[in-house]
């Protein structure tokens, strides 16, 4: 059953995501050439820590690391490491913060110098999907709702959605019911109730929707090779129009200030 929260607490999950955003944003100035992983691990980790929030991935079910940092065909859950990015990389950044007891959840894929054509694409169609499906979430629609309005996106330009990683709900625990699945039917799946709080997050093949684990017990990589983005916002569930509490704004503020 879905936690559906109180205004109280939605104020304060409020905080703990836009603590995230601003994480990320962080992470977003420094992206570039020659960093390592585990460069911007360490300063998104001082970041949480030095404004009151706890990093909420470090530990949780044993990830080692504040980010999860998965690069070109590496989907999600990559485990930060010390070669340094290369110029036409992409690179997802998945973070969690605590933080008066509730989780944000955000991830961003970022574009490493300058990146090929069709890489670009597949960010901004992964994007779109995440626009889509939030659209969706409005109370008296399905889970399935979302799912099909991410996966129609991604599959009407050729891109495999991956089947084994999905949204969730989010809250006092970083995965509460429902799931949400990035493939699925209209109206089948749990009812969306006013007060739900949702993590949404298309994970987007250019190749093949099939993903593997690697050995390390962590980093899940398309068995093609082919890159893979992904994006996420936190949301809830209101009556007209999801209202989202994460946001975008701070990280594409400092992207533009690095482009200048
Ligand atoms: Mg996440
Ligand atoms: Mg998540």
């Amino acid at each position: 059953m879905a936690i559906i929260k109180t205004e109280e607490e939605i104020e304060l999950m409020r905080r703990s995501a836009q603590m995230v955003s601003k994480t990320l944003a962080v992470v977003a100035e420094k992206i570039q050439p020659g960093v390592t992983p585990l460069d911007l691990d360490s300063l998104a980790e001082e970041y949480i820590r030095d404004h009151g929030g706890i990093p909420g991935f470090k530990g949780l079910y044993g990830f080692p690391n504040t980010l999860c940092t998965s690069i070109n065909h590496q989907v999600v859950h990559g485990i930060p490491d010390e070669k340094p990015l290369e110029e036409g990389d992409i690179i997802s950044v998945d973070c969690g913060v605590l933080m008066n007891g509730f989780y944000g959840d955000q991830a961003y894929t970022f574009m490493v110098g300058e990146v090929k054509e069709g890489v670009k694409y597949l960010l901004e169609v992964t994007k779109a999907c995440l626009e889509l499906g939030i659209q969706q979430a409005v109370a008296g629609k399905r889970i399935g709702d979302i799912s099909q309005a991410i996966q129609n996106h991604a599959e009407n330009h050729g891109f495999g959605v991956v089947r084994e990683l999905v949204g969730h709900g989010l809250g006092r625990k970083m995965h509460e019911s429902p799931e949400v699945p990035n493939y699925g039917k209209r109206g089948k799946g749990p009812k969306l109730v006013k007060g739900m709080t949702l993590a949404i997050e298309p994970m987007i093949n250019q190749g093949t929707k099939n993903v593997k684990q690697l050995k390390d017990g962590w980093t899940i990589v398309t068995t093609d090779g082919r890159p893979s983005a992904h994006f996420e916002h936190d949301v809830v569930v209101r009556d007209n129009q999801a209202e989202i509490l994460t946001t975008f704004e701070y990280i594409e503020e400092a992207l533009n200030k690095v482009k200048i």
